[in-house]
């Protein structure tokens, strides 16, 4: 994509909060893609939001990977904070097939920078160890 690379129209509806506004934007797309103008938000808030959604869209990811001698067989898990909506992939692959120890803790950190984000993934529910017999 170049400088001269045509803008192109859309809507998006806000979910920031419950008014969900129908959002009509312009904007060029591309590798770099940039926001040009925009309708529809009634407050500012809604505005921060398009911006990144077009410009650098994040997205939090919530999944469960297997856990070994668990009472359970595995353990539902999140990103700490949003990754870029382009290493959601990457992310999803660095979690595929893994298996972690019982016992497992809420919060507990599952993986540091997955994929070379910035974020950890953290598990969301308690797994207690099964007591061998
Ligand atoms: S633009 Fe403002 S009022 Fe509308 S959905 Fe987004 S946050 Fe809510």
């Amino acid at each position: 994509m170049t400088d001269t690379t045509p803008a192109i129209e859309g809507e998006f509806i806000c979910v920031v909060c419950p008014n969900g506004c129908a959002i009509d934007a312009e904007f060029i797309p591309g590798d770099s893609p940039k926001l040009i103008a925009f309708s529809g938000a009634k407050c500012p808030r809604g505005e921060k939001w398009l911006r990144q959604e077009i410009e650098s869209p994040m997205r939090t990811i919530a999944t469960s990977v297997l856990v070994r001698d668990g009472d359970y067989i595995c353990a539902s898990v999140r990103t700490k904070s949003p990754i870029p909506l382009a290493k959601v992939r990457d992310v999803m692959n660095s979690l595929r097939g893994m298996e972690i120890d019982a016992p497992v803790r809420v919060g507990q950190t599952i993986i540091v920078g997955p994929a070379g984000t910035d974020t950890e993934i953290i598990a969301t529910r308690d797994v207690a160890a099964i007591m061998p017999i």
